[in-house]
């Protein structure tokens, strides 16, 4: 379980900076207008909340809880929805904040979700990362931070069998468990 032998592919810096960049996009897009943030966790936590913090309009959280994971570095291809109970989203502005599109299954699974449940003004998808090289689905996030090689990542939410999400950084290593 050392993390010196993670290689770091995204330092805290490029992490932030790259935050401000799409928080900006965001701003000017919804010119002040009230946004419902939907947080997919566990993943998503740090994006989510670093996220937030820059935006500029009316704004409220949303939390639900996704798996496809079973703590290991490779998708089930089954989405568990295992908490997504939210408010009434009817004529709202929704953004969706992922912390990865791997596949691409939980992407379409929410995006098929808000579509039967609601009739939301906007729904807007958000990716710190895109691992487009593994995507099985159509679906493409409308904002994404980084394009990712497949490889599986940890760090800034991003786990192995629960652990990592709390490093400030992004990084990986071609074995886990870390020795
Ligand atoms: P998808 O449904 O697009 O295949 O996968 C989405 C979910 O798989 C993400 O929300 C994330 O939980 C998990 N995932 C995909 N790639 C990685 C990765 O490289 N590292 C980690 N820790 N989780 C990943």
């Amino acid at each position: 379980m050392d993390i010196k032998k993670l290689k770091v592919l995204f330092t805290e810096e490029q992490i932030q900076s790259r935050i401000k960049e799409l928080s900006d996009e965001m701003n000017a897009f919804y010119k002040g207008e009230e946004v419902y943030a939907i947080c997919v966790l566990k993943g998503a936590v740090m994006f989510a909340t670093d996220l937030v913090k820059n935006l500029n309009m009316p704004l409220k959280m949303e939390f639900i809880r996704l798996s496809s994971y079973n703590g290991g570095t490779t998708t089930s291809g089954k989405v568990n929805a295992v908490d997504i109970s939210l408010p009434d989203l009817n004529g709202k502005n929704v953004l969706i904040i992922e912390d990865i599109v791997d596949t691409g299954l939980t992407a379409k699974f929410l995006l098929d979700f808000m579509n039967c449940n609601f009739h939301t003004k906007s729904t807007k998808f958000c990716s710190l990362l895109d691992k487009k090289i593994k995507r099985v689905t159509e679906v493409e996030p409308d904002y994404y931070g980084f394009e990712v090689d497949d490889k599986f990542l940890v760090g800034y939410g991003l786990d192995y069998d629960g652990y990592y999400r709390n490093l400030k950084y992004i990084g990986y290593s071609d074995k886990f468990p870390l020795e």
